[in-house]
């Protein structure tokens, strides 16, 4: 899989050391156990996936974490994200909209003693009572730009989405908050689940 990584243009140290040291095999599930170290997006029940690890390494990567950096992490899905942005040092804040994913991913990152606390909620309005954080990623497609995000990102700070949708698929998106502005810049061409709340898409689709 590093290997993979390595080809997908991924280079930063921490973070392939973090991918390294993640068990992906303890967050997919039983049947897909001999396919967990495959680049592809697995099923995790709820109509959900399990992102692919060369997209998990891009936008932890993109995030510039440093240790002890306060992180969110939007769509904790089986918080395997969650859990790479961890082992890259950061303290991690997940949400997810499902509550038994949520507790599913909350059983499997404490039992490997990872950094990450998981609330349930609807992580296109943030969290604004742990607001702000140094990085916040998006494992979940977004129509536009998720204001409330950005606004709970702390000076010099990071947030890597995905945005866009339709049949041409998303566009990953890094903002960073330099000065007291906005800077956005594309990432390339990604494919995600939908982010479904409040300022997203709507669960009826
Ligand atoms: N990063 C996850 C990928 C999960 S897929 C992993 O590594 O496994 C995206 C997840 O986002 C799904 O679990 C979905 O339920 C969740 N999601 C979608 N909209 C959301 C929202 N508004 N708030 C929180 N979670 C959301």
């Amino acid at each position: 899989m590093l290997e993979r990584l390595r080809e997908g243009g991924v280079r930063d140290p921490r973070v392939l050391a973090a991918m390294a040291a993640v068990p992906r095999e303890a967050f997919v599930q039983p049947a897909d156990q001999l396919d967990a170290y495959v680049d592809r997006a697995l099923p995790i029940g709820h109509n959900q996936t399990i992102s692919q690890p060369l997209m998990v390494a891009i936008i932890v990567e993109a995030l510039e974490l440093r240790d002890g950096d306060h992180a969110l992490d939007v769509g904790t899905g089986s918080g395997y994200q969650a859990a790479v942005m961890a082992a890259c040092g950061a303290h991690v804040v997940s949400l997810e909209r499902i509550p038994e994913l949520a507790a599913g991913a909350a059983e499997r990152l404490g039992a490997l003693g990872l950094d990450v606390e998981v609330l349930t909620g609807d992580g296109s309005l943030g969290a604004p009572e742990r607001a702000p954080f140094d990085a916040i990623a998006v494992g979940a497609a977004a129509p536009r730009l998720p204001l409330a995000l950005a606004r709970q990102l702390r000076e010099g700070g990071r947030l890597v989405v995905p945005i866009g949708g339709g049949y041409q698929g998303e566009e990953l998106t890094r903002l960073r908050l330099t000065g007291g502005t906005w800077i956005t810049e594309s990432l390339g061409p990604c494919r995600f689940v939908p982010l479904i709340g409040a300022d997203a898409y709507d669960a009826t689709g």
